[in-house]
């Protein structure tokens, strides 16, 4: 592999790959062999190294664990069918990563830092990706900030770590979403947009109060009269009314999506008109009420496509039609998996091979 970046190598001397079974996969159960570690000080970021994967030493006094500049990433690996190793649309994620450093003060990084520490994990761990269909190595991208101060500052340092580890296919059963219209995700003019850890644990409370209410997840929005709809628990959310899909357009307050843009790009293509545009709680009602709502989906890394199956809207209960084969969120998530396979051509240069 042509490495432009000097990266450093010590081996794992108690791999653990002979105790994965490969069959019983769970989100996050498994670990690969190696990490990458590079390091923000003096100005500079340094140069990366792979080490296995493992335990970290930190002072209590990080800025991170107090004020929150940690970031992340999420994206995936695939076994192509040619026993390549495809990595799906780097340059995207990268560039939502350097938007996110931006937003949370944090120093850009370089591409090739990125990339070619990122290829070089892959390669050295290639024995992790799955080969049952489906599966995928995910890798997850982290950078907090490590300056030792108690003061609150933006930090000095910081560490970017890259991981990944084994996935099972992803197939919910359809969800049942809550109109959430008491607690907000994202706030105009906050961090929304950026892909930063307190989003998450800011959204945990209002899913946990969905759950108790007998729902699996939050239907985000803006919170004014009309109850623009967001985002669908930490996807972005597509409806299929009348031939036409329909996505809320990006703003601060909504992710932008790597899987929300190859949806728009692969229905276009499908000859399916997309519609960037707002759409309220009252338009789903009517649409269903007319018969004209057909699809409801959530979309993003972990499954692609996840279909809905109701939605809870204050005291009403809208169910949506029953979804096969032939449902649209079901032919983009057949689609996507084909071209990470290599079984339907690359058109529009996502994946980067390797192995
Ligand atoms: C990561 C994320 C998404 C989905 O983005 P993908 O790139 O498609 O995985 C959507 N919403 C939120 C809040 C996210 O954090």
């Amino acid at each position: 592999m042509d490495i432009k970046t000097k990266i450093a190598f010590t081996q794992n001397t108690n791999s653990t790959l002979s105790n994965v079974n490969f069959n019983e996969l769970d989100f996050g159960k498994y670990m690969s062999d190696h990490m990458v570690l590079s390091a923000f000080k003096n100005g500079a970021w340094q140069d990366a190294s792979i080490v296995p994967f493992g335990p970290i030493p930190m002072m209590p006094t990080i800025l991170a664990l107090h004020y929150g500049q940690s970031v992340f990433e999420g994206m995936k690996a695939f076994r192509m069918k040619d026993g390549k190793i495809s990595i799906f649309r780097i340059k995207k994620h990268f560039d939502r990563l350097q938007r996110t450093l931006d937003r949370m003060c944090m120093p850009p990084l370089p591409y090739e830092l990125f990339e070619e520490s990122l290829k070089a994990l892959i390669e050295v761990d290639k024995g992790w990706v799955p080969e049952k269909d489906g599966s995928s190595l995910y890798i997850r991208p982290l950078i907090f900030a490590t300056e030792e101060r108690f003061g609150v500052k933006i930090s000095e340092e910081y560490l970017m770590i890259i991981m990944t580890g084994p996935v099972p296919p992803f197939y919910p059963k359809p969800l049942r979403v809550k109109v959430e219209d008491r607690y907000g995700r994202a706030a105009k003019g906050g961090t929304g947009g950026a892909k930063c850890a307190g989003n998450y644990g800011g959204a945990f409370y209002a899913t946990k109060l969905a759950r108790e209410a007998g729902f699996d997840q939050v239907l985000w929005t803006d919170l004014s009269d009309e109850l623009y709809i967001e985002e669908s628990g930490t996807m972005n959310i597509f409806f299929l009314i009348d031939g036409k899909l329909i996505t809320p357009p990006l703003s601060e307050t909504i992710l932008e999506g790597v899987t929300r843009d190859s949806i728009i790009t692969l229905s276009r293509e499908m000859g399916i008109t997309v519609e960037e545009r707002r759409i309220s709680s009252n338009e789903i009602l009517q649409s269903h009420k007319a018969g004209t709502l057909l699809e409801v989906f959530g979309a993003g890394t972990a499954a692609v496509t996840a279909p809905i199956c109701a939605i809870g809207l204050k005291e009403i209960t809208i169910d949506l039609p029953a979804y096969d084969s032939n449902s649209v969120c079901m032919k983009l998530q057949q689609m996507m998996t084909a071209i990470r396979k290599g079984t339907l051509a690359d058109k529009f240069g996502w994946n980067t091979v390797v192995g």
